[in-house]
């Protein structure tokens, strides 16, 4: 019988989620649903001082608008539902109470007394001889009477995990093959803090084992920590799930991919104007190629291709110019009825919804091929919609010799003129300007800019049509005013 494929993201809410949290997220989804398996989604708020319920809504909030659902996890900030219920660590920590007497009877973790003071002398030292900072062990060995005596005294303590002092640890990862840790350089870590409770590394290894997590897929910074995980695993008698690390992210200056380069947080990206679907392909991308180095994907060609031995070792780095290209090429697949709904809260926050005026749908559609951004829309659209503003450089050609009287000749020559029409206006256009002796350009940039209020826009004539023969004399007529 082969095991089902069960993968998790199990992100600490002390934060938004940003990309990397992203990434992690989305190649946990893909291999679960590549293998018809379970995505868990589980919150680590064991630091209760930096966890908030603000960052598990916008944890949440971020994954559902990536379009990632999981099969098991939060409802909401509070409730959860799935067979391993509950998914926030704090509604666990009986069960992490339950291994931690296990350990400590069976003598694989120990009470430590150390105080923080003894702590950070410890790391002092070892700082100053050039060693690797780490607890030296000095409470593995106290005997019964000593413990005793110390707590005579009123000593709090932590409990540490007994790392075995010699050999290797073998971290078996899927992208980086066999990684041996030298057991001598790890420490014994705290898994239970004197006042908090479990810490993550603990937590973390007893949720994975009875959540039968099958594939721990996250970011690379976590595999310092394995060796101490896995040997946790071996501990409780249990056996450690497949581990794949991803390689960092970096910014286009080479360093870790931050703040200072740009938006970081998901939500920006969808503040910002880009789709859930380039956000999945570009994301994909970020790590993991297929042969063809092929760009564009349907999600149903990344769950059928993606896979964790084709993830990079090497980090990758975000480029916003082909995530911006790439939200391009989307918005131009998306068809239009879609991408006014998509933009819906971007021309609400511009005031564009529900106004009297030309067909929506006609609008976006003409300057559909333009948006790279769902953002870039109510910008681009909204003279259809709003009083014509008129740019310095508009000002400019209606300040030309002459285009008053071009202005007034057209709304003349256009005010019973039908059908009005793309084509028929070209022709009775061109017809005005060999009437009037006038070069193409002499009339053409006017009119756009009368209408318009702006130098570029839309195809003319079909501007022009979609606008409506009202509008249209109307905007004539209201530039040529200004020129009085
Ligand atoms: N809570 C950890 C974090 O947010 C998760 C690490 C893991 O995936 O094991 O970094």
């Amino acid at each position: 019988m082969t095991t089902k494929v069960r993968t998790r993201f199990a992100p600490s809410p002390t934060g938004f989620l940003h990309i990397g949290g992203a990434r992690t997220t989305l190649y946990n989804w893909l291999y679960a649903r590549r293998h018809g398996g379970a995505f868990v989604l589980r919150i680590e708020d064991t630091d209760e001082v930096r966890s908030t319920e603000d960052s598990v809504t916008a944890i949440l909030r971020s994954i559902e608008w990536l379009g990632l659902n999981w099969d098991e996890g939060p409802v909401d900030e509070k409730t959860d539902k799935g067979p391993h219920s509950p998914y926030y660590q704090m509604q666990r920590v009986a069960i992490y109470r339950k291994h931690l007497d296990q350990l400590i009877k069976e003598g694989k973790a120990y009470r430590c007394y150390c105080t923080k003071e003894e702590l950070d002398e410890m790391r002092r030292l070892a700082q100053l001889e050039k060693r690797p900072p780490r607890y030296d062990g000095r409470c593995r060995a106290l005997t019964d009477a000593q413990r005793a005596a110390l707590e005579a005294q009123g000593k709090k303590f932590s409990i540490r995990f007994k790392m075995p002092q010699d050999g290797v640890t073998i971290v078996d990862d899927v992208i980086r093959g066999k990684v041996h840790f030298e057991n001598n350089l790890q420490q014994d870590l705290v898994i239970w803090k004197t006042t908090d409770g479990p810490t993550y590394n603990f937590c973390c290894v007893i949720d994975d084992h009875l959540m039968e997590i099958t594939h721990v897929t996250r970011g690379d910074e976590h595999l310092s920590n394995t060796p101490s995980q896995v040997q946790i695993y071996y501990a409780l008698g249990w056996t450690p799930p497949v581990f794949a690390h991803l390689s960092m992210i970096l910014g286009p200056d080479g360093s870790k991919l931050s703040k200072r380069h740009g938006a970081t947080s998901v939500l920006e990206y969808r503040d910002q104007g880009y789709l859930p679907h380039t956000m999945r392909n570009y994301l994909a991308l970020l790590g993991w190629s297929n042969s063809e180095s092929q760009q564009l994907f349907t999600d149903a060609d990344l769950i059928s291709q993606f896979d964790l031995a084709g993830c990079q070792k090497s980090p990758a780095t975000f480029d916003t110019v082909k995530l911006q290209w790439m939200n391009g090429e989307y918005i131009r697949q998306t068809p239009v009825a879609e991408l006014i709904e998509l933009a819906k809260p971007f021309l609400e926050k511009a005031g564009l919804l529900g106004l009297p005026g030309p067909d929506l749908k006609q609008v976006v559609a003409l300057e559909h091929e333009k948006f790279k951004l769902l953002s870039e829309i109510p910008t681009l659209i909204e003279f259809f919609y709003k009083p014509v503003e008129f740019t310095p450089k508009a000002d400019k050609v209606l300040q030309a010799p002459g285009a008053k009287d071009v202005l007034l000749g057209l709304v003349e020559a256009l005010k019973d003129f039908a059908p009005f029409e793309d084509k028929a206006l070209e022709t009775r256009i061109r017809k005005f300007c060999e009437e009037k002796g006038l070069k193409p350009g002499q009339v053409f940039h006017p009119i756009r800019t009368a209408v318009s209020g702006r130098t570029e826009g839309p195809t003319l004539f079909l501007m022009l049509e979609i606008m409506g023969r009202d509008m249209v004399l109307a905007r004539l007529k209201g530039a040529a005013e200004r020129l009085k």
